[in-house]
């Protein structure tokens, strides 16, 4: 999508759900999206990148029963958990907030009162699950069953392992506590209802016009051609924001979870006609990046739920593919996972954000090994990236110590340009796999170039021949300029390195896109080279 440059642009990342430890799956979403934010800012755009932490629903309170403290305390774990993560990987949110913010209940309470004004929200009795043995109501994922569309074995709210729908309370069939193991019964409870059903019209306009990726759009559009059910947004439990005037109801999670995005806009930006620019106005460009397990959530419920509260609707949803682990889905009881943290024990932040984009592309699915990573390491930041930078720099600075005289030639400029092109295009079309080919391409040109100018043999002859031997590490230190440039998007901090043995002054973070094809300037000193990838043996 074009994105129109005179409007600020606001760009979200799904909120990890605070009930366990990060792994790569998560990360296929939060480093891409970072990957965008740097390049709009060196394209020129006003930017703000946030995300938070998903603070509610059934999970967190199971696994706080289940280790004997209060869901505030598991929360805390993992909100301080994920923090650090995107800190160690350089994800650089403007703001990280997390949903049960004194803010985020002032919001969900405010939107959803403005939808029950609207005529959007509706009072119903319903049968919900029932454990007579602990006596309690089973919402969500207190109760698993038979999802009643595939068959297959579901949680209550969603069919995970099945056919990914939404399920609302009381569909399941054959329900069991998750509790204690014993069957559910049905029990009669009065429950609120959002009326989804009258934004199907909406909804078929909304979607054709939507940016963003086309899994996103073409699986939405899909649902709403079917029939849309009014969705129940309240559940018994303690844990959450309450339904406005019912004490003994909280929101359902998919509720008070996207508001989220507006109330860390507010915790941003503070001034209120500053952050209603965003989200009442129509001002700016709303970009949420997710993974395709809530696509759903994303361009069904809550551009309706946005509509019906008066707000700003998103402009673009980019969905990217699930994670496999040696073909197989993730799963922590096989040992089919790969913790963020252990990751980053062993390899460079840099290299896993490389992997995560040059792997496939963003709407595919991504299959993690071993191999493949050792491959991508080995055979292209190794051989081509950091053999460019290391051969040339460290000829540069034997021989001239400075960037040397000379003028970039019409080819260096010419093929910068073109890759250049090739890079704002994959940006627009959410393709961060291209991105990085492109710029990996014109590294390997530049290997290419110093190869076949072969500069060490003009190096020790005449005064003549010692400056066409500059002229060509000046074109080849070009290179690596423009290269840097555009990888700093995918591995800010190792450019940041190669930026300063060019000798270059600025910050390489806040370079543009322009800068590319500036001359680097002859005279700067280059600093001595350190190797800038290590082979890696698995
Ligand atoms: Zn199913
Ligand atoms: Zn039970």
């Amino acid at each position: 999508m074009k994105i129109p440059i005179d409007k600020p642009i606001l760009v979200t990342s799904a909120l990890p759900y605070v009930n366990g430890e990060c792994h790569i799956g998560h990360l296929r979403t939060y480093v891409p999206a970072d990957i965008y934010v740097r390049m709009l800012r060196k394209m020129g755009y006003d930017a703000i990148f946030i995300s938070g932490s998903d603070t509610h629903g059934t999970p967190i309170v199971l696994s706080a029963e289940a280790q004997g403290i209060t869901p505030e305390e598991v929360v805390e774990k993992y909100h301080e958990h994920f923090k650090r993560i995107f800190k160690d990987l350089n994800v650089d949110f403007d703001y990280y907030g997390q949903t049960d913010s004194e803010s985020n209940h002032r919001r969900t309470e405010e939107i959803v009162k403005e939808l029950i004004e609207n005529g959007y929200v509706y009072k119903k009795g319903t049968k919900q699950a029932f454990c007579n043995t602990c006596g309690r109501f089973l919402p969500d994922r207190y109760v698993e069953g038979e999802c009643p569309h595939c068959g297959a074995m579901a949680r209550g709210d969603e069919c995970d392992q099945g056919c990914g729908k939404h399920l609302e309370p009381g569909e399941i069939i054959e329900p069991r506590c998750k509790i204690c193991g014993s069957e559910a019964d049905f029990k009669e409870q009065e429950q609120f209802f959002f009326k989804l059903s009258s934004f199907a019209d909406f909804l078929i306009t909304y979607l054709d016009k939507l940016g963003g990726t086309r899994n996103a759009k073409n699986y939405a559009k899909e649902w709403v051609r079917k029939e849309l059910m009014d969705w129940c947004i309240t559940r018994n439990l303690e844990w959450g924001v309450k339904f406005p005037g019912r004490d003994d109801l909280v929101v359902y999670v998919w509720v008070d979870a996207p508001i989220g995005y507006i109330s860390f806009t507010e915790e941003l930006i503070e001034k209120e006609e500053e952050w209603r620019k965003y989200w009442t106005e129509d001002k700016a460009t709303i970009v949420h990046f997710i993974g395709t397990d809530i696509i759903y959530h994303h361009c069904i419920f809550w551009p309706a739920m946005l509509k019906g509260a008066g707000y700003s609707l998103p402009d673009a949803v980019v969905a990217s593919g699930m994670v496999k682990i040696d073909g197989k889905t993730f799963s922590k009881s096989r040992g089919d996972v790969v913790w963020a943290a252990e990751f980053l024990e062993r390899f460079h932040p840099d290299t896993l954000r490389y992997y995560l984009v040059a792997q496939s592309s963003h709407t595919k699915e991504l299959d993690f090994s071993w191999d493949s990573f050792s491959t991508r390491m080995n055979n292209e930041l190794v051989a081509i990236l950091g053999n460019l930078v290391h051969r040339v720099v460290s000829f540069a600075y034997k021989n001239f110590g400075v960037v040397p005289e000379g003028d970039i030639e019409d080819e260096v400029l010419g093929k910068i340009e073109e890759i250049r092109e090739e890079v704002v295009k994959a940006v627009e079309e959410y393709e961060f796999k291209k991105l990085v080919d492109s710029a990996m391409g014109l590294a390997d040109f530049g290997n290419g170039f110093f190869q076949r100018e072969e500069p060490w043999h003009l190096i020790k002859k005449g005064e003549k021949e010692r400056e066409r031997c500059g002229e060509i590490v000046k074109n080849v230190l070009q290179i690596i300029k423009a290269v840097c440039v555009l990888l700093e998007p995918v591995m800010p901090s190792k450019m940041a390195e190669v930026w300063q043995q060019l000798g270059m002054e600025s910050d390489v973070h806040s370079a543009k896109l322009d800068e590319i094809t500036v001359p680097i300037a002859s005279g700067q000193a280059l600093k001595k080279p350190k190797k800038l990838f290590e082979r890696v043996e698995v």
